[in-house]
């Protein structure tokens, strides 16, 4: 009898109108057939996995707002082996509509049929990041709850990958490279931890071809690729998705017989994101290309690229579809005679699809679907030894959305078109300001605490500074606005719309700086438009003057509130609150007072030389 295989762990799609059961590993001998048998009071299938052993735990889900009530997941035997899915419907449902098949690896279980909305498909790709935040995709309109589980003695290998993941989630052991702090703890449903929350969980790094691959459990999604020089790298980031401890930061060699020296390092780069980076001096040969069940990702060097590497199944570009969603936003939908191999390359005013297991399309259809849309410059061709390459025209500010139906069989790119970078310009235009008066804007408060360390509360002492700085404004003859002048929660937007409504000559937001580690120490001061850069420059050269500490320079960052405002705005991050002794000082009267001082003395430096 061959080894038994073994199931991983459950998951549903959006729409809830599929379960997966995930294998560990594509296993041969695993049943691709399943007999279904139907119970009542309450209405329920289930079926059975023969010669398969359930690892780690139980698993149960119970849905809030679906056909499915429940799933259960368990080992039903062991001598033989034999996982049993038990599904309880809503009463009334009729269960001659489940059907069971056996897809890449996956068990999925289709309670009824999906519609091709936008539940239908994964989001592979996505040039706004905020759309791929694990909140809106992991759990979507199911409530999940969390039922005790026994822990399985007999088998426990998923215990570590459980482990591993929680401790993924753990900042305490993430390097956090882009210095910011997280939430120090976020629970796990472990009965769901895998799917659920888990994106994607990469475990396995293979080099192969000259490119690599990147394996895992779960479903991968990517952003923008980038640049970086010196050396030059290709660095693409992963959202939602941890990288196994084993497989971080470590630098692997693509080239075993030393005819390149290109390296791949993946890291975790946020708590929910892995970066990919691919240091070669052809960095920006590299592309990223889906597996058709998007559960792994190749990359390789695309001069190196001949479709036989990559797959053996012919996939042709059956039929196409365009809708118009709104004003602005266009979808353009694919489908394919079998599941598809792709790669995403959005450049700034070029999107690339190459589809590289499609070997033939109606050209005639094509164009006739395409006539009189969005989609009329899309154009296709086919390359030899590679596939079909899609390609449009785009402004760099369009918001390209790429998304892969469940069973591979289909692509559907939606593209919202942007705001050329001209008119954004022309959108933000000064108003005519107040003379001598200033906004002050304590960051955070109320409810939101800012940043926290040792009892020390970021809201208190920006509130602190910000009086001491009105008052010194206004013993030298300034009007001052606080856009909060106690202990209130005032979002983003409230102080932005009090900043317009007074229309004072500057804004000044101040705030106090944090990291995970805790050597980073100084003052930064933060503009974003360019009319603001004057008063960054005399505001920050103030303080460096006035207190010894590190000097960290000017910061160009798309801050809300200094973004958002028309008159020049800055904000200003007085010191690291991470930083033990900075912290002691950021308390202490002294600094606060030198602090204010040089923040004021910076303003009327300012506002002098404005009005000569
Ligand atoms: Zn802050």
């Amino acid at each position: 009898m061959a080894e038994p295989s073994k199931i991983m762990s459950m998951n549903y799609d959006n729409s809830s109108s599929l379960v997966f059961i995930n294998t560990l590993e594509a296993q041969e001998g695993l049943q691709k057939e399943f007999k279904i048998s139907k119970l009542d009071n309450p209405n329920r299938i289930y079926f059975d996995i023969e010669n398969s052993v359930l690892i780690g735990e139980k698993q149960q889900l119970v849905f809030d707002k679906s056909n499915i009530k429940e799933i259960r997941l368990s080992q039903f035997t062991t001598n033989p082996d034999v996982v049993r899915c038990v599904i309880t419907f809503e009463e009334g449902f009729d269960t001659n509509k489940v059907k069971i098949l056996y897809l890449n690896g996956n068990i999925i279980v289709r309670c009824a049929v999906p519609q091709i909305t936008n539940d239908y498909f994964n989001i592979m790709y996505d040039d706004n990041p905020q759309n791929l935040a694990y909140s809106s995709i992991a759990v979507n309109s199911q409530a999940i709850k969390k039922i005790p589980i026994d822990i399985n003695t007999g088998e426990k290998s998923s215990a570590n990958v459980i482990a591993d993941i929680e401790k993924a989630f753990e900042n305490s052991t993430l390097n956090n490279s882009d210095g910011k702090s997280y939430e120090s703890t976020i629970s796990i449903d472990l009965s769901s931890a895998l799917k659920l929350r888990t994106k994607y969980y990469i475990n396995g790094i293979h080099i192969k071809n000259n490119g690599f691959l990147v394996n895992g459990l779960g479903q991968i999604s990517t952003t923008k690729m980038f640049k970086l020089e010196d050396p030059k790298r290709a660095v693409i980031d992963l959202p939602n998705t941890f990288v196994d401890k084993n497989l971080r930061n470590k630098e692997i060699k693509l080239c075993s017989d030393g005819s390149c020296k290109d390296t791949v390092k993946i890291g975790q780069f946020e708590y929910n994101k892995a970066r990919v980076v691919v240091t070669s001096d052809n960095a920006e040969k590299y592309i990223p290309v889906f597996a058709a069940d998007a559960q792994s990702l190749f990359f390789i060097n695309s001069d190196k690229l001949k479709h036989t590497d990559l797959v053996s199944n012919v996939a042709n570009i059956n039929k196409a579809f365009v809708r118009k969603i709104d004003s602005k936003t266009n979808e353009l939908i694919l489908s394919f005679t079998g599941p598809v191999v792709h790669s995403i390359l959005r450049q700034d005013e070029n999107l690339a699809i190459y589809l590289f297991n499609v070997r033939s399309y109606n050209e005639q259809d094509l164009i006739k679907t395409f006539n009189n849309t969005y989609y009329k410059p899309f154009t296709l061709s086919l390359l030899p030894q590679i596939g079909v390459r899609g390609t449009l025209k785009l402004n760099k500010t369009d918001i390209v959305k790429i998304e892969q139906s469940i069973d591979g069989k289909a692509i559907k790119i939606t593209i919202q078109q942007g705001i050329p970078d001209r008119q954004e310009e022309k959108v933000i235009t000064k108003k005519s300001a107040t003379k001598g008066k200033v906004v002050i804007d304590p960051g955070h408060g109320g409810s939101d605490y800012g940043a926290i360390r040792e009892g020390i509360n970021e809201k208190d002492i920006t509130l602190d500074v910000s009086q001491r700085v009105a008052s010194i404004l206004k013993s030298k003859g300034y009007k001052v606005a606080m856009t909060r002048d106690n202990d209130t929660f005032v979002s983003l937007e409230d102080r932005v719309n009090f900043s317009e409504n007074e229309t004072p000559e500057i804004f000044v937001s101040i705030h106090v700086n944090s990291a995970v580690a805790t050597d980073p120490r100084g003052i930064e001061t933060h503009y974003y438009h360019d009319y603001s850069n004057d008063l960054a420059k005399t505001v920050h050269s103030h303080l460096i003057k006035e207190i010894d500490t590190k000097d960290r320079g000017l910061f160009k960052s798309k801050f809300y509130v200094i973004n958002h405002t028309t008159v020049p705005a800055i904000l200003v991050e007085m010191g690291f609150i991470s930083n033990d002794e900075e912290r002691a000082e950021l308390i202490s009267d002294k600094r606060k007072q030198k602090t204010a001082k040089a923040i004021a003395e910076g303003i009327i430096d300012y506002c002098k030389s404005q009005s000569k």
